[in-house]
């Protein structure tokens, strides 16, 4: 395989994937972004600047931690953690924020919108503005922001304006869309910092780079602990963030298994999962072709998973790619197994993961019989488990 195809001979496009579907008053803004983006990658300042916050605000590099516990209890391969966990606000999404907010100022814009579902990248966000300095506008779906408190209010300490959308279903799309419609309208002096490797060029490719520092670090972690490349590597996708930012840097060892794990909710044979790549079809979603969930008709079906932040029917464009053209591979987790996967990690490790990334967790028990005790998996732990314990704690009993 021609693995530089994987950079798209069609420019935005990985495949018949990607493009810019978007209305023409946002085509200026995003040529823009574009160039300013291109400028930023061969920028020394700029590159030494992310390189500090990513140093020394957000605690990078995360660890590759070796789950001796957990791989004993499977008795197969060994485990790597990549603890995007222990970032500061407890999760991936932070380097992205940073690394936007930071290109938000090489393009001179003062405000900041960005989409958010369970207040992850809300929170993110507003901790980035928070830092350099710019005026912060969340949307939120009015039903996120009632199941989702303590992250609105997370988000108001950190001066942060949280709009309410009111239409639909009022939760992600309908954030996703609401941001999209307010920048059209202010789009002169405000930067959009959209959360997940999705939407419209250039955005898969800014949020990638952002994230892929996840993948360089884990790839030298572990040439340098293990001396050899991992066998695996194993991550959750809502839109696909950090499953490409770990990814990314392993493309081109061909000898590296790339395992997508999405939500499948309660099964994927009920209507309730958001099991995007295994069982979608193409379409188009906020400003992007992907893999989505959809019916005959092309309307959007409602997502379901437990976990907020993978409940979305889309999927960045670059993973329907990789799923097309066999470079990775996506299976769905439900959430029973996702809870199992959070139980055995909490009790064996000591660790509570996000539910999100619990579900690449509670896809071990069916792939390690797969794998020898010779071999690496590399899990991408995207984020800690705090802000499930309301949901969690419907589902333990003591
Ligand atoms: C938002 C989130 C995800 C899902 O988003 P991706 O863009 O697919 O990474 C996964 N894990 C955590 C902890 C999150 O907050």
């Amino acid at each position: 395989m021609n693995l530089s195809l994987l950079n798209t001979a069609k420019k935005g496009y990985f495949g018949q994937f990607g493009g810019q579907f978007v209305p023409e008053t946002l085509m200026p803004a995003l040529s823009e972004l574009e160039i300013v983006f291109e400028n930023m990658l061969k920028d020394q300042d700029f590159q030494l600047e992310l390189k500090d916050l990513y140093q020394n605000y957000i605690g990078r590099p995360t660890p590759l931690y070796y789950a001796k516990r957990l791989s004993q209890h499977f008795g197969k391969a060994k485990i790597l953690l990549k603890r995007e966990d222990l970032n500061h606000t407890g999760a991936h999404k932070i380097n992205n924020a940073v690394g936007q907010a930071l290109l938000a100022k090489k393009l001179g814009k003062k405000n900041i919108i960005a989409e958010t579902g369970a207040g992850q990248h809300g929170v993110a966000t507003a901790t980035a503005c928070a830092l350099l300095d710019l005026n912060c506008t969340i949307y939120m779906g009015a039903k996120d922001i009632e199941r989702q408190k303590p992250n609105v209010f997370r988000m108001k300490m950190l001066g942060a304006k949280v709009h309410s959308v009111t239409n639909g279903e009022q939760t992600l799309k309908e954030a996703t869309s609401e941001s999209i419609r307010a920048w059209v309208s202010n789009v002169e002096n405000t930067h959009y910092i959209l959360g997940t490797a999705s939407g419209p060029h250039p955005y898969p490719l800014i949020v990638r780079e952002f994230q892929s520092i996840i993948g360089s670090e884990a790839r030298e972690q572990c040439l340098k602990t293990y001396n050899q490349l991992p066998n695996y590597i194993l991550a959750c996708i809502g839109g696909g963030s950090n499953a490409i930012g770990i990814f990314h840097a392993f493309k081109e060892d061909k000898s590296v298994k790339l395992i997508g794990l999405e939500a499948g909710g309660e099964g994927v044979n009920t209507v309730k999962h958001a099991a995007t790549l295994t069982m979608g079809s193409p379409g188009i979603l906020h400003g992007t072709k992907s893999y989505l969930l959809q019916d005959n008709f092309g309307r959007i079906k409602e997502a379901h998973s437990i976990s907020a932040g993978m409940d979305y029917p889309g999927v960045g464009p670059e993973h329907s790619y990789l799923k097309d053209i066999g470079r990775a591979e996506y299976f769905s987790v439900t959430d029973a197994e996702a809870l199992e996967g959070f139980k055995l990690l909490a009790r064996t490790e000591g660790i509570l993961a996000a539910l999100e990334s619990s579900h690449a967790i509670g896809y071990l028990s069916k792939f390690m019989p797969e794998t020898s005790t010779d071999d690496i998996i590399i899990l991408n732990l995207s984020g800690r488990g705090d802000k499930d314990i309301p949901i969690l704690s419907q589902h333990f009993d003591f």
